[in-house]
């Protein structure tokens, strides 16, 4: 029953594998994939593999083995987002405007349904951060399309997410700033990967590991942990930290923020600012916050939100194991990855550094606006769903 009346369109699937076979056989197309943090830490449940073999290196190969051109990282993505959505979030608290504070993050668009529909007077709280996969399809067919010497008409980006409301926010009218129809073409689940790879006979387990592709392959540990709930406000914490006092924190002095608990409430100390902190996820929580916070029984300044329980490693699109929550596992190879990762900032990100030198000039730049940033009040919820009100008793 979830699944038919989510009200937030988290959970209701769509097949676009035909869309993505049709594109990769076209010779005029160049074929951009790019997967989401959460991905690399479920694909492998389906096709036999441990965790230790479901590598992301060994997905790029099976990405180039269905034909794809660029296998890049949302990663990348994630850790453009924190540069624009710290700095955001140190500006509304420099201005103290009660209209946009406290900041909600805005990565997860079952989220943003939620809230124009259910506290449509609320939407100026919304971080103006695109989601991470939506910030990398404006840059693939901008500052990529450039590097190439092509129009950007000729790039089709697809999104391997753990998601399916991402199928509909690629398609709002506000997901084309680039001007050239979708900033992302198609956005396939990590269900979807599978039966593609399965269609086209690819026995992952022949697989050697690939590196993915530069420049927007090169990704940090903090957009690895974007798909565990807490992740976007460890992640936005890490670089809010140096971009206020131009030193970094231990990588691990948010950890606070971690865990599957539903509602999570932290405090942390940016220099002067005292910075209250909640990380919710599941929508059923989400409302009990915001009711909390229209009477006044909570205050805070930043808060992460997250339609699905457990984050986006427990994803609607994600693989389905009858009687299994596998959300706590999936993130903790995610944190295991960040631990061993070479780089742990976003702001460190050379990728990232290198973009705002030759392209964006800095965060929140017009550019900046323009390509990585959107307006949500720019477009319309469809008629207001007589089932929402019961289904958010089974969120
Ligand atoms: Fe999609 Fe993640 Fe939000 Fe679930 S939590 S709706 S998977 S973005």
């Amino acid at each position: 029953q979830c699944i038919t009346h989510c009200p937030v369109g988290a959970l209701h699937e769509r097949d676009d594998t035909q869309k993505v076979f049709q594109a990769l056989k076209d010779p005029d197309q160049i074929t951009v994939v790019q997967m989401a943090p959460a991905v690399r830490a479920a694909w492998g449940e389906e096709l036999g593999l441990s965790r230790d073999e479901a590598t992301v290196e060994r997905m790029a190969a099976a990405l180039r083995a269905i034909g794809f051109d660029y296998v890049f990282d949302t990663d990348f993505g994630a850790d453009l987002t924190i540069m624009e959505e710290g700095s955001e979030l140190l500006e509304r608290l420099k201005k103290g405007d009660a209209k946009t504070l406290p900041m909600f993050t805005s990565c997860c668009p079952g989220w943003i349904r939620f809230m124009k529909s259910q506290f449509p007077e609320m939407v100026s709280h919304l971080s103006t951060s695109k989601s991470p996969h939506q910030m990398f399809g404006a840059v693939a067919k901008t500052y990529f399309a450039q590097m190439l010497g092509v129009d950007a008409s000729r790039i089709f980006v697809v999104s391997i997410m753990p998601c399916v409301a991402k199928k509909s926010e690629c398609d709002l009218p506000t997901m084309d700033d680039v001007g050239t129809g979708k900033d992302v073409n198609v956005v396939l689940t990590t269900r979807e990967l599978i039966r593609m790879l399965r269609a086209d006979h690819i026995n992952v387990h022949h697989l050697k590991d690939e590196a993915l592709d530069s420049p927007l392959g090169t990704a940090t540990g903090a957009g690895v942990i974007f798909g565990a709930t807490g992740g976007v406000m460890e992640a936005a914490l890490r670089s809010a930290h140096y971009l206020a006092l131009h030193e970094n924190a231990p990588a691990d002095a948010f950890k606070a923020v971690r865990g599957g608990k539903g509602w999570k409430e932290s405090t942390f100390q940016l220099g002067d600012t005292t910075l209250r902190t909640a990380v919710v996820s599941g929508l059923g929580n989400a409302r009990k916050l915001i009711e909390a916070l229209k009477n006044q029984e909570v205050s805070y300044d930043f808060i992460e939100v997250m339609a699905c329980p457990g984050g986006c490693a427990g994803g609607g699109g994600q693989p389905i194991h009858d009687g299994q929550e596998l959300a706590e596992v999936r993130s903790d190879t995610l944190y295991d990855l960040d631990q061993h990762a070479a780089l742990r900032y976003s702001h460190e990100n050379p990728s990232i550094l290198k973009l705002y030198e030759d392209f964006f000039g800095e965060p929140l730049s017009p550019l900046a606006e323009k390509l990585l940033h959107t307006d949500h009040e720019a477009w319309e919820m469809p008629g207001k769903r007589s089932c929402l009100d019961l289904d958010h008793k089974l969120l």
